[in-house]
């Protein structure tokens, strides 16, 4: 049963409490992120002990990967290979040996772990540790694991999971440097690079890079920016290494992105002029392109099912920038320190809700009937077919997003299902 707890802490002032639920959730799971990830690090291979499920699973999500060598793939396990997990083990060590015998080109091997029962009493951090510094023809491979269990996860915890086992692999260091955390799409860690190099942040560094191999140091000097707000585990691990996490608003729009920045340039003692003539110019870019946009979005009701952990930062996004209403605000985990910012920018009055009890969800949805609802793709179609308007939360992952040159396509990501519905009706 659901029950309504008051926030602890400094939100007490600024929130009204929020809604905690636990029941059934409808989630993918966290190895969904090896279809980012594989895309980002390309010396990195992941190799998901699991079952045939899992292997759909990737199979669906990354299809297109077939037509290409692809850095990810799935040892089977199944029962009966665990009559004796000596044997179990054995065979895993097996395709390690063939798979780096035959890609000679990885540097990096992520073990990554799944829900089966069958896989669960693999121990797959020994087998990690057995395995690191296999050499291969181009020298010694760093083989890593995490879990991708769908287990009370939801599906970015994937990349959390990922890059928090990078972290102990960082070199120390204490250079001063500003790190960005969380996996972008090239051409958007490009632009950042530019701002921040504008902006006068001598040394910019990024987790994860776009080779595995090549971490950046961590230690006193380092100052983290988060660029995704579901990495809490990765921010715990680098604060374990001594890096400071920079508190700031996450770069979704013309004002997220800005106060991103200058978070940053506050954190590295920027003179307050040059930041504001180095992210000038994109801020007005972004502020254009959000106009179109906002001639749909404007005073549209949205709720969001929790799922992707993005949806408190977009929220604030949609409410500030483009006028529209969050009605419910779910998400799977309230990481109170990292949303802080978040939630103090939100407008009174959105119902925040925490964990997943989908059948109550999705009575209240339907009861307020937003005009757009974001949810997972298993719970959109049948929303479309009682009428209701809803956006799939996985897109907004796979899309480049974040920004002040991606602000509009933003926008357009919730604008473009409510002019097809206003089409429709027409
Ligand atoms: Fe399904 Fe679990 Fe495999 Fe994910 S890890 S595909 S939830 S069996």
């Amino acid at each position: 049963m659901a029950t309504v707890q008051v926030q602890e802490g400094p939100m007490t002032a600024i929130r009204a409490p929020v809604l905690k639920e636990r029941g059934q959730r409808e989630v993918f799971c966290g190895l969904t992120g090896i279809v980012w990830l594989h895309r980002k690090m390309q010396d990195a291979f992941f190799l998901v002990v699991g079952s045939r499920t899992c292997a759909h699973l990737l199979q669906s999500a990354a299809g297109v990967m077939i037509f290409a060598e692809p850095r990810f793939a799935t040892a089977i396990i199944e029962e009966r290979d665990l009559a004796g997990l000596a044997d179990a083990n054995e065979e895993l060590d097996r395709v390690v040996g063939r798979l780096l015998d035959r890609r000679p080109d990885i540097r990096t091997l992520f073990l990554v772990g799944s829900c089966p029962s069958e896989v669960i009493k693999l121990d797959l951090a020994k087998a990690a540790q057995r395995l690191d510094r296999t050499p291969n023809a181009r020298g010694a491979v760093r083989v890593l694991n995490y879990s991708g269990s769908g287990i009370e996860t939801t599906f970015t915890q994937g990349e959390d999971a990922c890059l928090a086992a990078l972290v102990p692999e960082m070199p120390a260091g204490d250079v001063s440097q500003l790190l960005l955390v969380g996996a972008l799409p090239d051409i958007v860690e490009d632009q950042f690079l530019r701002l921040f190099a504008e902006i006068g942040i001598p040394v910019v560094r990024c987790l994860p890079g776009r080779r595995a191999m090549d971490l950046p140091p961590v230690g006193a000097g380092t100052r983290f920016l988060m660029a995704q707000p579901f990495l809490g585990e990765t921010a715990a691990a680098l604060e374990r290494r001594g890096a400071v996490r920079v508190d700031a608003l996450f770069p979704f729009g013309a004002e997220g992105t800005t106060a991103w920045a200058g978070a940053a340039a506050d954190a590295f003692g920027i003179d307050p002029m040059a930041l504001r003539r180095a992210v000038a110019p994109g801020r007005e870019r972004a502020k254009r392109a959000l106009e179109r946009a906002r001639t749909v979005l404007q005073g549209k009701r949205i709720s969001f099912l929790p799922d992707s952990q993005l949806e408190i930062p977009l929220a604030r996004f949609l409410a500030n920038e483009l006028g529209m209403v969050p009605v419910e605000v779910g998400t799977p985990y309230l990481h109170k320190q990292h949303m802080a910012a978040e939630l103090a920018a939100l407008p009174a009055g959105v119902l925040l809700s925490e964990g997943q009890d989908v059948d109550r969800q999705l009575d209240r949805v339907r009861r307020e009937r937003p005009d757009i609802t974001v949810c997972g793709l298993g719970l959109a179609n049948p929303l479309e077919a009682e009428g209701l308007t809803t956006k799939w939360s996985i897109e907004l992952v796979f899309s480049p997003v974040h920004g002040f040159e991606q602000a509009g396509d933003l926008a357009e990501l919730f604008a473009r299902p409510l002019r097809r519905r206003e089409m429709l009706r027409v």
